[in-house]
């Protein structure tokens, strides 16, 4: 079939699936996969570790175990691209030329845009942050405990004003130490805030509706237009920006970094006992610095620049991105990959064959919206009609509460996210 070189940067649960795809797919050609880590994290496990319902070593396996016979493994982190001349910099300096490239390097966290921030602290100072790591999402449990077991005080969530992946984790991580608060049998004694950039709390509209609603009921307080931006941990306290209702960002948190910088909008300070913080998200640093990022557009100078349909770069048709790199409306989800991977396989294939790529995306994103420990609804939903619901069990209501998603987020979604990794879904 060809003779061409792919690269894949980034071996998490896209580049992966990629590298299990093609492997079986490329007849003729080669292969080269580069992932710094030796372990994979189950990441969508990290908000039940963070609530204290299952042990953090559930999350992890070794990449060896996923990494196809055939393909060349490179343990380094990308460096650079050089689009132009079809060139990836490795961190140790060597570099890998490509044919065709896959770009999958996932999500930059980006915690040093609130000042005072770092991910270390999370665990100490009553600061939490489930998005961290895996340690991080331990510590976050310990966090919340040490909370429950003061017996009283403030919790502050909070939600960042870019996109972030999970869409709904910030949320989850509300309802759960909910749960926890009113097992406890003293949730009076509790105060909850909930403090967000933007209108929404969530893309999907029933399902923001839903939330805004549920919090009310709770006793949530929420408080809209107000992002993170400075953290004291000695003295918990946390200052607040307010974002105007006039800014470009509403449902989808546009805020790009160089407007974290800006100090001309009002601040509250705010004391708590626990915060959960989100940081604001963006691709990695070399992604931006390259020629593939996103030129203008709402996802200008922080995303990859690809066609959302067909996960084709908009401009160096010979690059693809897949996962939560790519700037899309949506999407940012284990479930999107799974969606996404045979697009970009058949798409690929099309494109190193000279025809045009056939294959769509339909923007199919998923989030087992856990509501509370113990239950949950699955939430399908796309591109069209406003992120319309896609359910794919016709059993299964998505605006539904249930004890039989909630299982399907414990038990069933682990093994089927291997699946994806292997390439068999
Ligand atoms: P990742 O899986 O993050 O992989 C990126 C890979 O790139 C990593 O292996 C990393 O080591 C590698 N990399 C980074 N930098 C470089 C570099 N310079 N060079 C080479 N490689 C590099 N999804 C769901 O579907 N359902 C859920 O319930 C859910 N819950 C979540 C809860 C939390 C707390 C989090 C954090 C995520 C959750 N997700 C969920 C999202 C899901 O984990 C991601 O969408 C998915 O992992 C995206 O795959 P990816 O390959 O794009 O990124």
């Amino acid at each position: 079939q060809t003779q061409a070189h792919i690269v894949i940067l980034g071996g998490g649960a896209a580049g992966m699936a990629m590298a299990n795809r093609l492997a079986t797919r490329l007849e003729g050609g080669t292969i080269t996969l580069v992932e710094p880590r030796s372990t994979h994290h189950y990441q969508p496990g990290w908000t039940l570790v963070a609530s204290g319902v299952w042990q953090p070593d559930k999350t992890m396996r070794p990449n060896a175990q996923f990494v196809p016979r055939g393909v060349k493994w490179v343990r380094e982190y990308a460096a650079s691209i050089d689009a132009d001349n079809k060139r990836v910099g490795l961190a140790n300096g060597a570099t890998l030329d490509y044919d065709y490239l896959v770009v999958a390097t996932g999500i930059q966290l980006n915690y040093h845009l609130i000042e005072g921030m770092s991910p270390s602290l999370v665990g100490q100072h009553g600061i939490g942050s489930v998005y961290a790591s895996i340690e991080g999402a331990t510590r976050t449990n310990q966090a919340i405990q040490t909370w429950l077991d003061s017996g009283q005080g403030k919790g502050i969530f909070t939600a960042a004003p870019t996109p972030v992946k999970c869409a709904g984790a910030p949320l989850k991580m509300t309802f759960t130490t909910l749960s926890r608060l009113e097992a406890s049998g003293r949730r009076d004694a509790f105060e909850v805030d909930f403090m967000a950039p933007g209108d929404a709390l969530f893309s999907q509209p029933w399902v923001n509706e839903f939330v805004k609603q549920r919090f009310d009921e709770q006793g949530v307080n929420r408080r809209h237009h107000y992002r993170l931006s400075a953290i004291d941990p000695q003295a918990k306290q946390a200052e607040f920006t307010f974002v105007g209702p006039d800014s470009e960002f509403t449902s989808h948190h546009q805020l790009r970094e160089a407007e974290f910088r800006r100090d001309n909008q009002p601040t509250v300070i705010a004391d708590y006992d626990f915060i959960h913080v989100v940081p604001p998200m963006s691709a990695h640093d070399f992604v931006k610095q390259s020629a593939l990022i996103a030129q203008d557009g709402p996802f200008r100078g922080e995303w990859l620049d690809v066609d959302i349909y067909t996960m084709q770069h908009n401009r160096y048709p010979e690059v693809f991105g897949i996962g939560d790199v790519i700037g899309a409306p949506i999407n940012k989800t284990a479930a999107s990959v799974k969606a996404q991977a045979p697009v970009v396989e058949a798409n690929l294939i099309a494109v190193m064959q000279g025809n045009p790529p056939p294959a769509r995306h339909t923007g199919y994103t998923s989030c087992p919206m856990i509501t509370g420990i113990g239950k949950a609804m699955l939430v399908e939903f796309g591109y069209e009609d406003n992120f319309a619901f896609m359910p794919s069990f016709p059993f299964i209501d998505p605006t539904d509460e249930s004890w039989v998603t909630w299982v399907m987020k414990d038990r069933m979604l682990q093994p089927a996210y291997y699946a994806v990794l292997e390439g068999q879904a």
